[in-house]
């Protein structure tokens, strides 16, 4: 398992008691600390940084989040279909660098990983929508600006989470990663409420993209073990990406996957295509010049991203549904942030209106508990 440590840690003045601090100070003793002041966003950006970007992601900040952290994902874009996905980020930026990543657009200019101290107003916040609305079903995710695990060895916050969503009968929290860092899930008891999900590549493509993150070998051994220990799975092909021989490449993935995890217990699969921003492909080119995924043929789409274009993008997702229909048949597929003419060419249909791809999820993972006159 790999260790993702920091190359110093920041603590905001006040946040020095919080317990995700003092886990931190305990498991990394040899790692610089300094305390700093609300200012410190000025203090940093004195610091003459040559890539600001990849400095920040080993220079921890602990801090506390000050505006709400429930938000809707951003993928719920007008014009594509919307799974009606709820995030929450108690970490801002991520230790990996894989090099599709948004996050070097998003965050290009941030010179920390920011690690939010107060859990418990997260936890509140979740309470209070998810509780005070028992008719609806909800699926909450903690990986939108992070990984959800790579840093859990260190911060342990899944001993916040998971025990929180075990007790909710109308919430799925979803973790999503790319690391083996498991081993704080193992000894929690998740209640079927927990899905904890893999973003996937054919090897070829997670061994020169995706940097910094476990290899795919390691992330099938994590997945059986975290589903032997009562867990439900999720799997990404997202983004999907063409490279000469992608077919074998993918069809191998989806089957070593499959006789791998119990198709059972696995809660969903997605698929999504790479989509560049044009500020997003300059980024690449600077930060990996020697990455392929600029020379595929991409079209600019009505929400300002780039994608491989719709035919191509269309055999990709056929191909994936027809060998994951061949060997998980009962397993709900989706697809994140495409149209509704792409579903109608790769499913038959599209979702009739916007809450049905959500309603699909979470019948299929939570029953009938919560259903009521709305589960979006
Ligand atoms: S694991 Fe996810 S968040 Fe982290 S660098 Fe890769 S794409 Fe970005």
């Amino acid at each position: 398992m790999t260790l993702y440590t920091p190359s110093e840690i920041l603590i905001e003045q006040g946040e020095e008691n919080a317990p995700v601090v003092q886990r931190a100070l305990e498991r990394l003793p040899e790692v610089p600390v300094h305390l700093v002041d609300k200012d410190w966003e000025r203090q940093l950006s004195a610091r003459d940084d040559v890539d600001r970007f990849a400095t920040g992601k080993r220079r921890w900040l602990f801090t506390r989040q000050r505006s709400t952290f429930l938000e809707h994902c951003p993928a719920g874009t007008p014009g594509l279909v919307c799974c009606n996905y709820l995030v929450v980020s108690l970490i801002s930026n991520c230790p990996m660098d894989c090099s599709y990543c948004f996050l070097q657009e998003y965050l290009a200019n941030n010179p920390t990983l920011k690690i939010f101290t107060n859990v418990d107003d997260l936890l509140r916040e979740v309470a209070t929508v998810v509780d005070r609305q028992p008719w609806r079903q909800f699926r909450i995710g903690t990986g939108e600006l992070s990984d959800s695990l790579a840093l859990d060895p260190v911060l342990s916050f899944s001993t916040d989470l998971v025990p929180f969503f075990a007790a909710r009968k109308n919430a799925l929290l979803e973790l999503k990663t790319k690391s083996d860092c498991v081993g704080g899930l193992l000894a929690l008891e998740p209640k079927d409420r927990v899905v904890v999900s893999w973003s996937l590549t054919p090897p070829e493509i997670t061994d020169t993209e995706e940097h910094g993150t476990a290899s795919f070998s390691a992330r099938l051994e994590a997945a059986q073990r975290v589903q032997a220990a009562g867990y439900k799975l999720g799997f990404h092909f997202d983004p999907l990406i063409e490279f000469p021989g992608w077919e074998a490449g993918y069809r191998d993935t989806v089957l070593q996957l499959f006789s791998a995890v119990d198709p059972s217990r696995v809660a969903w699969v997605s698929l999504g295509s790479l989509r560049l921003t044009p500020a997003l492909r300059a980024t690449m080119r600077r930060r990996f010049p020697h990455t392929r995924l600029l020379s595929g043929e991409q079209v600019p789409c009505a929400d300002g991203k780039w994608r491989t274009f719709q035919a191509l993008r269309v055999k990709m997702y056929r191909a994936l549904t027809s060998w994951l229909k061949g060997v998980a048949p009962q397993v709900p597929l989706y697809m994140c942030m495409e149209t509704a003419p792409v579903w109608e060419k790769v499913f038959g249909r599209a979702p009739t209106c916007d809450k049905e791809v959500a309603r699909t999820l979470t019948a299929a993972n939570l029953g009938n508990y919560g259903r009521g006159s709305d589960s979006s």
